[in-house]
């Protein structure tokens, strides 16, 4: 198991950290197999989507932003309530597919680190299961 730090910079973003997973992936030397990436945080969490036009992330956080409002009478006193319930939406962990030794990822796809309460020290942990 790798763990991978992340020092997220905003209240609400989507990095991308398919470059940092794929050389855990390498570091790993499974050939094929399955990598998954676990967020071990309550108000983060992770996802695959576009990385050609940063436009979709964008839009992708406006709408969350709409359907998970900042302040709508929560009752978890610490305040971050918008956090744990995108959190839950987007979810804790990913797999992807390995093979020859590379995520299996679609042309245009991207694995995102997804920060809803930051910004913040965060981890991620991978971990690749198969044949060397
Ligand atoms: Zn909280």
């Amino acid at each position: 198991m790798e763990e991978i730090t992340i020092q997220t910079r905003r209240q609400t973003e989507m990095i991308d950290i398919t470059a940092a997973v794929q050389d855990a992936v390498k570091r790993a030397a499974v050939q094929r197999g399955v990598c998954t990436v676990f967020v071990p945080h309550t108000t983060a969490g992770v996802t695959i989507n576009e990385n050609a036009d940063p436009a979709v992330v964008r839009d992708i956080l406006m709408e969350i932003e709409k359907i998970v409002p900042m302040r709508d009478g929560y009752a978890h006193a610490e305040g971050n309530s918008a956090a744990h319930i995108k959190s839950s939406l987007f979810g804790s962990s990913a797999s992807v597919i390995v093979e020859q030794g590379r995520l299996r990822l679609g042309t245009w796809q991207s694995l995102f680190f997804c920060e809803f309460d930051g910004p913040r020290t965060r981890k991620v942990w991978v971990q690749v299961t198969g044949e060397r």
